[in-house]
């Protein structure tokens, strides 16, 4: 998972860093350690197999299909992932009794089951989700604490000059540095997460949330040990119920319920194309400076410098433009598997297929994440320095996700038809006047974005 595609430099250096230290680590509490380089994990293993012979290999269930059946194969042994807080068979029990599969659902029951935020069986401060109190646009004048940053060690600076990379800071490689972060999080963010969590502003790049999932999905810190210093911090009355139960929402309701449903919806799920999108991933992705759009530039060379943007620019830009815009799933897929310091099959997958471009017909999400350029105008400051305008959708400076959007819902209209979730925004498409010049704005839009002159 190091060569042959174009992955993140930041991505390469967390992951082989962590593992660096996690070795030295272990051979310091007196373990022996072989630490073997290869080009996949089953010629490692043949390689120690011959070193040692056949001695019996355990492994906890990887966290892709293609890992687990390449180990089956092979003929490790497989003990439980203690990753996540939902076993796959509860998961699927639960899933396989349902009609649809609604994270709401399944995040009132873990909230039960696990006994989190609930008196008996009802939930502390009256509601399941308050969300209707967040969702609130970037603040104006308003003091963002500052991030963290991490030192680099000798093993950082040697995986670094390996990578031929200069590392940033952003990142810690250590279960130390990993544990710190979540402290400044619960100490300096974790009040004020829920408010600001769909907002998105040039001022800050993180605002108020955790950056703690790449530690989650490497095991530099377990979901359980986040949960219980979150509620411990709740305990002390000064965190607002719509901050603590917006958090803890994300760790044991989504993340138990992405990984659940990647294993629930099996392998085939992720080459799921149901919207017939054919169009080339273009150029600016790879290249932030191929775009006049201030939105997509920002998040992109965003991506580029640190290899995270948070939850809103992935769904509401990055995903939001390659479904409406119509990118190949599989494409746009593998180009966010790669430039993701916290990207893993389990994760990218659902998010990606199912709930960024709804490649899945609506297994997942029951509407499509669509929306022009009102939304990002709404929930960000990027439009007020942009050559287009978010309110326009046709002529050389309307804006292309607005011209998209409304394109997008005319191509597939037919489809949605059915869907009484996207029948009101249906209706806003028969109100369109201009849809014959819509049209052909919305071709060149797709053109100029594939020769990178958008
Ligand atoms: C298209 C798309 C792709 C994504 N790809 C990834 C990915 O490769 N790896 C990844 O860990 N997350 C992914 N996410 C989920 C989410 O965007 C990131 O977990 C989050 O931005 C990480 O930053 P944070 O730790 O500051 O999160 P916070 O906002 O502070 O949230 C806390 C934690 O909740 C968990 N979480 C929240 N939402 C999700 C979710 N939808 N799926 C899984 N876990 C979630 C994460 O562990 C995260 O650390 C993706 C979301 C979308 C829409
Ligand atoms: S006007 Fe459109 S392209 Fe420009 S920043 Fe706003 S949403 Fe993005």
């Amino acid at each position: 998972m190091t060569t042959g595609r174009p992955w993140h430099p930041e991505r390469l250096f967390y992951l082989i860093s962590s593992a660096r230290h996690f070795a030295k680590e272990l051979q310091d509490a007196g373990y022996q350690v072989e630490y073997v380089k290869s080009k996949d994990t089953i010629s490692g293993l043949k390689n120690i197999v011959k070193r040692y012979g056949k001695l019996p290999i355990s492994c906890a269930k990887p966290s892709s299909f293609k890992q687990y059946s390449a180990l089956q194969d092979f003929g490790v042994e497989f003990v439980e992932n203690d990753f996540f807080l939902t076993s796959r068979e509860l998961f699927s029990s639960w899933a396989s009794s349902q009609k649809s599969h609604l994270m709401e659902n399944f995040y009132r029951k873990q909230r039960v089951r696990l006994n989190i935020l609930v008196e008996g069986t009802k939930p502390v401060g009256g509601e399941w989700n308050f969300d209707k109190e967040n969702r609130l646009p970037p603040p104006k004048n308003y003091k963002w604490p500052a991030y963290l940053t991490h030192d680099r060690d000798e093993i950082d600076l040697a995986v670094a000059k390996e990578l031929n990379h200069t590392p940033k800071n952003y990142w810690a490689t250590t279960r130390a540095g990993a544990k710190k972060q979540l402290d400044y999080f619960l100490k300096h963010h974790f009040a004020n997460f829920g408010p600001y969590e769909d907002a998105v502003t040039t001022e800050n790049w993180a605002l108020h949330h955790s950056l703690v999932s790449p530690y989650i999905n490497n095991g530099l810190l377990h979901p359980s040990e986040v949960i219980s210093a979150a509620l411990k911090r709740f305990e002390k009355g000064d965190i607002p119920i719509a901050s603590a139960e917006a958090f803890i929402r994300q760790i044991i309701g989504w993340r138990e319920y992405v990984n659940g449903m990647y294993w629930f919806l099996g392998e085939e799920y992720r080459s799921n194309n149901q919207l017939n999108a054919k169009q080339n991933l273009p150029v600016f992705f790879r290249d932030s400076s191929k775009t006049q759009m201030n939105c997509m530039r920002n998040v992109i060379s965003d991506i580029e410098e640190r290899a995270w943007v948070h939850h809103i620019p992935r769904l509401m830009i990055l995903s939001n433009f390659a479904l409406i815009s119509g990118i190949n799933p599989q494409q746009y897929l593998d180009w966010m598997r790669e430039v993701f310091v916290d990207a893993t099959d389990w994760v990218m997958v659902p998010n990606v297929i199912g709930m960024g471009v709804h490649a899945d017909g609506g297994t997942m999400m029951t509407k499509p994440y669509a929306a022009g350029g009102a939304y990002i105008s709404r929930m960000t400051n990027y439009c007020k320095g942009c050559f287009f305008d978010p309110k326009k959708r046709t002529g050389e400076d309307a804006c292309p996700f607005t011209t998209l959007y409304w394109d997008f819902l005319d191509r597939n209209r037919e489809g949605f038809s059915r869907n009484h979730r996207i029948a009101q925004q249906l209706r806003g498409l028969d109100r369109l006047s201009d849809l014959p010049e819509l049209r052909v704005r919305a071709k060149e839009v797709i053109k100029r974005s594939g020769e990178g002159t958008l």
